[in-house]
């Protein structure tokens, strides 16, 4: 059944991402827990004061059920865009800031996984800029989205168990390493 209603699934545009993800992953990951979350999202907002909100609104000002479908439909989005199978390498000046904040690339690494392996339960950690431009990483439990805290979202690795139970099973920090090999840098950029 297509979905109906105000939003519109995102198409993937890959089957599978290299060794990070497998298309059996990917499968369920997007064609059943995200399909999932926009029908509830488009079945949730008739008549209520969010319809016709952009999807970033009804995120911004929503709670309970609603909040977590909108969360999640934003979020797997963000996430599945800023993959491919042909990545952009980071650019010059967006490296210089990652340097400027975090040390290195390879100590942003570091701590985007340190703190994607020890979110406690289910949840997403970001990659942010804040009203000044600074980078920076948080931890953010179950639907929550950098925009309800006045930040600029960028990059996003998912931690829900199910993002890699298929692929990994328990072992989540081997999931965020690998997912290195297949961000797109240029998507990430280009939400600045
Ligand atoms: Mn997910």
């Amino acid at each position: 059944m297509p979905t109906e209603g105000q939003f519109a699934m995102m198409q993937l545009p890959y089957t599978q991402l290299g060794e990070a993800i497998s298309a059996n992953t990917l499968s369920f990951h997007h064609g059943k827990h995200l399909k999932a979350y926009v029908d509830n999202l488009n079945k949730a907002l008739p008549g209520s004061p969010m319809e016709g909100k952009t999807l970033q609104e009804v995120v911004c000002m929503s709670e309970g059920g609603v909040l977590n479908n909108a969360g999640q439909v934003l979020n797997h989005t963000m996430y599945f865009e800023q993959f491919s199978n042909a990545p952009q390498a980071m650019s010059a000046d967006f490296k210089a800031r990652v340097e400027k904040d975090f040390g290195s690339v390879e100590a942003f690494r570091k701590e985007f996984e340190q703190k994607g392996a020890t979110l406690f339960g289910s949840g997403w950690v970001w990659l942010s800029a804040d009203a000044e431009g600074r980078l920076v990483i948080s931890q953010l439990a179950n639907a929550d989205n950098p925009v309800r805290h006045g930040l600029c979202p960028l990059l996003t690795f998912d931690v829900w168990e199910h993002a890699y139970y298929l692929d990994y099973q328990n072992r989540r920090a081997d999931y965020l390493a690998a997912l290195w090999q297949v961000v797109d840098w240029s998507v990430v950029e280009g939400r600045l």
